[in-house]
């Protein structure tokens, strides 16, 4: 409308339209919305830091940044490896719905992502993979403007075996120059806002050493190792992290750090990650620090599900239909949430397939196949050693009708998309995924 339409209509309805005259005043202009910088650290289970009580000194750099943020003690991963759980956080859906329940599962392009939502909103998007999984094949680089797969071949024996945390940062921080220097070319009060997600691999198996790191840890077995694994990880995290101080970017910046899914050292029988859903598995970190959010702890169970409409709540975007999620807002500000049951689903392997769900102090744990559940009270028992599925069976008979209510209402909205299984992999990829332990020789 313009303003000579305005004063016409103003002299017409003078009372009605009083307030219709500002509208030819400049706007004023909306607070500037934070850049957002996503850290996903592969295979690192909360346990094994020190923010979340662990002993050994493996993350100085992540304990330090937890310190000015909220730390939420009891997330949740919604499956046990990389592909579902990221497409999870993508999404903020089950793996019911994303469908991609094994490695020749790909996301469909109908999905709309954390980073298609966020370009919508004017974000420049960028990425960095450093996982087989992450590469573009797969569909989670979706709604990146850039998106940086060097380290996360689909081939070849390096994508199992290289050290990549260095070269992850050393990418981040180069994109956020890059940002800057358009910025500046643009005008700063005109720049874009940036979502960026980085991706560190190396606390994956093969858990290498790392001189002057590891033995820190202890002399051998593979804990030490992998404990060595974060602890550099950490250190390159600790790095990224410094770089955005010393661009004097902490205040315009919230910075979420989590995980993908933990890793399992014979807790409940099992090595590595993939075949259960117990706690070493899919309880991860999850750490948010930046403007508007208090320094403090969460205690209620959320879920990888629930970050995408928390950044959105920030960003006062509403969150889109089909997700599974809900904004953790209140407890960014030092509030309580209410209580809320969490799934998570296995499909990756022949021979066991699991779901999960966790719901306040209850955590109940079923083979798909044969039925049988086991039953966990987490309070009593947070190791998850004590089954009462015969003690309590009324209990568990609620948990289990937990689990069909969230399954099915996850696998209506997955059938409005092509679920891809048929992503067509060659030797050399085959073996890649063999490596890393995704492919099942038994
Ligand atoms: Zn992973």
């Amino acid at each position: 409308m313009t303003c000579a339409r305005t004063a016409l209509l103003a002299a017409a309805m003078a009372a009605a339209m009083a307030a219709v005259p500002m509208a030819c005043a400049p706007a004023p202009s909306p607070a500037p919305r934070p850049n957002i910088l996503l850290i996903t650290i592969d295979t690192l289970r909360a346990d094994h830091l020190g923010i979340y009580g662990y002993e050994l000194p493996t993350s100085p750099a992540i304990d330090a940044f937890a310190r000015r943020g909220t730390v939420f003690d009891r997330a949740q991963s919604s499956s046990a490896w990389t592909l579902p759980s990221l497409a999870s956080l993508m999404t903020s859906t089950y793996t019911s719905t994303h469908g991609c329940w094994n490695f020749r599962s790909r996301l469909d392009d109908g999905f709309t992502t954390l980073a298609e939502l966020l370009a919508v909103e004017g974000y420049a998007t960028g990425g960095v993979a450093s996982h087989t999984f992450l590469a573009s094949s797969y569909g989670l680089a979706q709604g990146f403007g850039h998106y940086d797969e060097e380290l996360a071949p689909t081939k070849g024996a390096q994508a199992h075996n290289a050290i990549t945390s260095s070269r992850v940062t050393d990418k981040g921080l180069a994109w956020i120059d890059h940002r800057a220097r358009l910025a500046r070319r643009a005008g700063d009060a005109d720049a874009a806002p940036w979502f960026l997600w980085v991706h560190y691999f190396d606390p994956h198996y093969i858990y290498h050493e790392h001189a002057g790191v590891t033995e820190r840890f202890g002399s051998e077995g593979d804990r030490v190792r992998y404990d060595g694994e974060i602890a550099h990880t950490d250190a390159q995290v600790g790095r990224l992290l410094a770089g955005l101080r010393e661009r004097g970017l902490d205040d315009e910046t919230v910075v979420v750090l989590t995980a993908d899914h933990g890793e399992e050292f014979g807790d409940h029988g099992s090595k590595h990650h993939g075949r259960t859903l117990y706690r070493e598995v899919l309880r991860v970190p999850l750490i948010l620090a930046g403007p508007g959010i208090a320094a403090g702890r969460a205690t209620e169970p959320v879920s990888v599900v629930d970050v995408l409409p928390t950044l959105l709540d920030l960003l006062d975007v509403p969150p889109p239909p089909l997700i599974k999620g809900r904004s953790m807002r209140r407890a960014l500000e030092g509030e309580s949430l209410a209580p809320r049951a969490l799934l998570a689903e296995l499909r990756l392997f022949d021979g066991y397939h699991a779901d999960a769900l966790i719901h306040g102090r209850w955590k109940a744990v079923v083979d798909a196949d044969s039925g049988v559940a086991r039953l966990f009270d987490l309070e009593a028992d947070p190791g998850e050693t004590r089954d009462l599925a015969a003690d309590e069976p009324e209990q568990l008979a609620n948990m289990l009708q937990g689990i069909e209510v969230l399954r099915e209402s996850a696998a209506q909205d997955g059938r409005r998309f092509d679920v891809d299984e048929g992503l067509v992999l060659d030797d050399d990829e085959l073996d890649t995924l063999r490596q890393l332990g995704y492919v099942d020789d038994r």
